[in-house]
């Protein structure tokens, strides 16, 4: 079943070649027990390593039923491994998490035989050890770990058993009882395969082979193996066929271990798994709450926009300059009555217009005092701005001219001013001026950064020329007579503006007309800046969350690597081991993720109750985050699993 032809491994010590199979050629058949016994250093682990496939020799050939297997790839010799060879090592080599039951179903989710679970157990009972099956290895004594690991070795049923002085680490008791356990293995037509110091060990085997410094020194027959020609050829077929059938065993199969193998990972070190989750989980955090507030931020202002109709020019002074040099402050354009008298008169395209003036106003109420917006408007604000008031009623025109102080409130400062009480028909001070509350304007709501609400609305000649002395209207707005109009309308304006204030070419842009179209390109512009700026943020947290990631898992495959070359020497192979690692840095930075997008929603939802904000958390911004914490696993987590992955299954094991 087994035939060495001429193998030879060296390894390179500095400048030494050490040579620690120098021509070995040795031929086992099926059903025989073997024991390899020498001094220290002579190679029999060496030996060991190149029969169970965990290593290639330089040269030489090596053949498992017909097949040379020097030839095969990487992920054939994982298959045979995980299939035809158990391995029994002197240091057990359980991994510590699992119970007895979950270390001897190891190597059946590498043939993705999971369903076949009772096995495990069944060999867990048949070392002796139906009472122990849920405990873990430090809860169990040496010879029991060992036991574990045979039944680990079998369950798989395998056809040869490899031990690499399985005895060593045991005391005499629990020797007998190993020894036991590989002989019934043996009799049961197991083909075993010992490395031993122990004489007695070799009593009980049918074949001695004895190694000195790379070579077979001696190889004394005690019983007869036979191998029958019909088993040889049986073998053949099972090398074979292990090889073509179990190439492509399902990722999907395997998954659902993968993800519980990570869940372990992360659960046996929570505090580190935390985190290291914690630079996704602020970075997502803060996405997510910035999106909010910034989509809130948008609609209101749409909301806004929409308000004010789409057939709306403005026209405000701006900035002359002079060959394209800044002129000082002042140098711009002023606006008159006479300009929205002769705005008027283009009656084929303007509805309506009315001219504005701004300004903070002090309001005092028997004694509640309130900082606020004061706007002059014409009164043509109440149906082109929609401002019907909801209590008591707008000025009117004739008001604007006679001066009237007669004030219409938003409902910020009548909650401040008033609280629940009545406002109309009361006095109010604004800068110290007796005004009559007339009307409550409409709730327009607040953005993130204005409350609509917080205003006080008077006639345009009252505020110009009592309240702030003012000579000049800051602002004019005109509605055209439909969208169409809007163009002519605006060019039309602009000529009638030049015209009065009998400006140069030069003078030209020291007043500026926009329309709607404009400001809304202007705020969005604004908020495309914002976007990409948060976008910066978040990528640059999410960046270090991902590093923070990938260094725990450097930190988790150094750590793991003993139980790396376990599960290669069980029969993972490199993709398995990948697929192991990645998935739990991805399920971190998922979590890491998942974490961050409730932490930053209860942040948005605190900032809409506190700040009163239009706060709103989009679908589209959680998938948005989620995609990306998972591809921040994936991209950070490879490294370290590509790491695991090429991994010596033999240096893995010995790793200290
Ligand atoms: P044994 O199992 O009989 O004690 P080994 O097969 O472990 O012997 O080792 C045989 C020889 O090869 C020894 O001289 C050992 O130092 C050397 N050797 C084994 N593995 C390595 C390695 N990874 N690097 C360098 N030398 C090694």
């Amino acid at each position: 079943m087994i035939e060495l032809r001429d193998v030879h491994k060296s390894y390179q010590m500095g400048k030494v070649e050490v040579k620690a199979l120098d021509g070995v050629s040795l031929k086992v058949s099926s059903g025989e027990f073997v024991a390899v016994m020498g001094p220290s250093g002579s190679g029999k682990s060496t030996l060991m390593h190149i029969l169970g496939l965990l290593d290639r020799p330089n040269s030489g050939s090596y053949f498992l039923g017909n097949r040379d297997v020097t030839k095969l790839s990487d992920e054939e010799l994982a298959i045979l491994r995980n299939r035809l060879i158990g391995f029994v090592f002197q240091q057990f080599h359980l991994l510590p998490r699992m119970t007895a039951l979950e270390n001897a179903q190891l190597p059946l989710i590498y043939a993705g035989n999971r369903h076949l679970k009772e096995k495990a157990r069944q060999e867990l009972e048949e070392v002796g050890l139906k009472e122990r099956m849920f405990h873990k290895p430090n809860e169990l004594s040496g010879g029991q770990q060992q036991r574990v690991a045979i039944a680990r070795s079998i369950v798989n049923n395998p056809l040869i058993i490899l031990a690499d002085e399985p005895t060593g680490n045991l005391d005499s008791r629990s020797r007998e009882e190993i020894i036991g356990i590989l002989k019934r293995l043996n009799q049961k037509g197991k083909t075993v395969i010992v490395v031993t110091h122990e004489k007695e060990i070799a009593i009980h085997a049918k074949r001695i082979i004895q190694m000195r410094d790379g070579r077979l020194i001696s190889d004394e027959e005690r019983q007869a193996g036979a191998c029958v020609i019909e088993q040889a050829s049986l073998e053949n077929a099972m090398v074979n066929e292990t090889l073509t059938k179990l190439r492509h065993i399902s990722g999907e199969k395997k998954f659902p271990d993968y993800a519980r193998q990570a869940v372990f990972a992360m659960l046996s070190h929570k505090m580190r798994s935390l985190l290291s989750m914690l630079g996704i989980l602020i970075g997502v955090a803060a996405v997510i709450a910035m999106l909010a507030v910034g989509h809130g931020a948008r609609e209101s202002i749409n909301q806004q926009l929409s308000s004010l109709g789409s057939n709306l020019l403005l026209v405000r002074p701006g900035s002359s300059k002079l060959h394209g040099i800044a002129l000082e402050a002042g140098t711009v354009t002023r606006f008159t009555f006479s300009d929205i008298e002769e705005i008027n008169r283009l009656t084929d395209m303007v509805q309506s217009s009315y001219g504005m003036v701004s300004g903070r106003g002090q309001l005092v109420y028997g004694n509640k005092n309130w900082n606020t917006e004061v706007d002059g408007v014409g009164s043509a604000y109440v149906t082109m701005r929609a401002a019907e008031p909801v209590a008591g009623r707008f000025f009117t025109e004739q008001e604007v001219r006679s001066k009237e102080k007669v004030a219409v409130l938003g409902l910020t400062v009548v909650k401040q001013l008033f609280g629940d009480a009545n406002p109309l028909g009361e006095t109010i001070k604004i800068n110290l001026i007796n005004f009559k509350v007339i009307g409550i304007l409409p709730e327009k709501g607040a953005s993130a950064f204005h409350d609509q609400d917080d205003v006080v609305v008077i006639p345009l000649t009252t505020a110009m020329y009592r309240v702030f002395g003012k000579q000049y209207i800051d602002a004019i707005f005109i509605e055209a007579k439909s969208p169409e109009l809007l163009d002519v309308a605006q060019k039309a304006v602009s000529r009638i503006i030049i015209k009065q204030h009998r400006l140069s070419k030069d003078e030209e842009d020291s007043f500026q007309i926009r329309n709607m179209a404009d400001i809304r390109k202007t705020l969005e512009s604004t908020t495309k800046t914002m976007s990409l700026l948060l976008g910066a943020i978040a990528a640059i947290s999410l960046l270090v969350g991902g590093i923070g990631i990938m260094n725990i898992m450097l930190v988790s495959v150094t750590e793991r690597t003993r139980e790396i070359g376990l599960r290669k020497a069980v029969g993972a192979s490199n993709k398995d081991i990948m697929a192991q690692f990645l998935i739990e840095a991805v399920l971190m930075a998922f979590l890491g993720g998942i974490a961050g997008i409730l932490l930053g929603s209860g942040i948005s939802i605190l900032i809409a109750i506190f700040a009163g904000w239009n706060v709103k958390v989009s679908l589209s911004s959680v998938l948005l985050a989620t995609a990306f914490s998972l591809v921040v696993g994936v991209v950070f987590g490879l490294w370290p699993a590509q790491k695991a992955a090429k991994l010596d299954p033999i240096e893995a094991l010995r790793y200290e």
